[in-house]
């Protein structure tokens, strides 16, 4: 028995499933996650010993690659000054500041830990502010685990949606309305049936929990219309496209401003980092200056908040995003001719330090076409490229991440291991 297996089946006996987070598992593809002892740049150690190189970069957090010396110089630090104190630090005001340079649209800024606090705290504020219930988001967005955000559509276009989870009663989404990802008219209607009650929209604008889903033309620009026109307000939950897809994060690219936005992962630089932001006049009714409550004993923890500081500025280097999305790119069209060099049907996108693989003949635009490519042929690739020693996200749902550190050399060493995974597939 490996010592991966043995791991897995320790970890199971005391953790449900043996994971910390449902994605961790191989539930979809099968087997055995490999468990990890150490990581450094592209490159993550099981408990083998087995190296492979990593595009899930802890799911978006690692932009720099793991183990960056500047950032766990920055943690080390911090840490040897305490690790925590509840009660303001001048490292809080920095990153805030530091985020509200780059993403004006936050004017003013909360910290918390997690992308999951985030949102579920920017909703409450939407309501709060607007003093209105309801709240729209889309089929395939994932935005954290808060009970409101747990749901699907339901049968008819305006019927509210179902629990994606069970322990979420149905009165507590019954104010969820969930639409096609890309269908404006959608959004059109709902607001002629509603918009007086819906308080916010919030959108991934572009989403990266159904694989990569770019916004349609003019998608965003629609429901920025809507959203002013209602009097509701417009959350972009970036916690996966903020400081991942360019500079100023995906509302930076697509030109559209939210009222609020959500961001972690990439601002905690593999730390528990929050935020939510937005306009100073609607950010000014949260607690202790409004009557919205949130709070948090560890938000804007000293040694977190020194790991993001510390990735962030790093990212602000010139040519930073350039070189990411040109790797991503390189990564993304090698394994597009190798597929066709194998005759194996493969479609990939690639937006910033993220990018997309669809076992489908075209880029989808919506759950419904995400869902219909061939996740046969996906946990076939994923297997073979494990077994190469490259590490994927282990679903077909799931986009990838590359890292400034995933150099020439990781890249190469991935399409080359592809070639073959593909090669393969393509005779069977
Ligand atoms: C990851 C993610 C979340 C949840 O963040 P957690 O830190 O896992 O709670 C929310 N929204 C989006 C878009 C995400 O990608």
């Amino acid at each position: 028995m490996t010592r991966n297996t043995e791991l897995f089946e320790r970890a199971s006996n005391i953790i449900p499933g043996g994971v910390n987070s449902p994605v961790r598992a191989f539930r979809s593809v099968g087997g055995t996650p490999a468990f990890i002892e150490r990581a450094q740049g592209p490159y993550i150690w099981d408990a083998d010993n087995t190296r492979y190189i990593d595009y899930i970069g802890s799911w978006g957090p690692a932009i720099l690659g793991h183990a960056h010396p500047e950032v766990v110089k920055a943690v080390q630090e911090a840490a040897a000054n305490g690790l925590s104190f509840g009660a303001p630090t001048e490292a809080e005001i920095e990153l805030a500041e530091l985020i509200s340079q780059r993403v004006p649209s936050m004017e003013k800024v909360r910290l918390v830990s997690s992308g999951t606090e985030a949102t579920m705290s920017a909703i409450r504020l939407a309501r709060g502010a607007t003093g209105r219930d309801k709240i729209v988001k889309f089929e395939g967005c994932y935005h954290g685990h808060a009970d409101s955000l747990l749901v699907k559509a339901g049968s008819g276009m305006l019927t509210f949606g179902n629990p994606t989870s069970a322990g979420v009663p149905a009165e507590f989404i019954q104010h969820t309305m969930v639409l096609d990802y890309n269908d404006l008219n959608a959004v059109e209607q709902a607001f002629k049936q509603a918009g007086d009650d819906i308080a916010c929209v919030i959108i991934e604008p572009a989403a990266g929990n159904m694989n990569l889903v770019r916004p349609a033309e003019g998608f965003l620009e629609g429901l920025r219309e809507l959203c002013t026109q209602y009097g509701a307000l417009l959350i972009f939950d970036e916690v996966m496209t903020g400081f991942r897809v360019g500079p100023r994060s995906m509302q930076g690219l697509c030109g559209v401003t939210p009222d609020l936005t959500t961001l972690a992962k990439v601002i905690g630089g593999g730390m528990p980092v929050g935020a939510f932001g937005g306009q100073a006049g609607v950010m000014d009714h949260v607690a202790p200056l409004g009557s919205v409550y949130q709070a948090g004993t560890l938000s804007g923890n000293p040694v977190a908040v020194a790991a993001g500081l510390a990735t962030l500025r790093l990212t602000a280097q010139p040519g930073f995003y350039d070189d990411l999305a040109a790797a991503t790119a390189r990564l993304t069209l090698g394994l597009s001719e190798r597929a066709k060099a194998a005759g194996v049907t493969l479609a990939t996108d690639a937006l910033g330090g993220m990018f997309g693989l669809y076992f489908r003949e075209t880029v989808p635009t919506s759950f419904a076409e995400v869902a219909a490519s061939n996740t046969e042929q996906f946990n076939q690739f994923f297997h073979g490229m494990l077994a190469q020693g490259v590490h994927l996200a282990p679903s077909a749902f799931e986009a990838g991440f590359v890292s400034a550190a995933h150099d020439n050399t990781a890249i190469d060493a991935t399409l080359q291991a592809a070639e073959t995974v593909l090669t393969t597939m393509g005779q069977s």
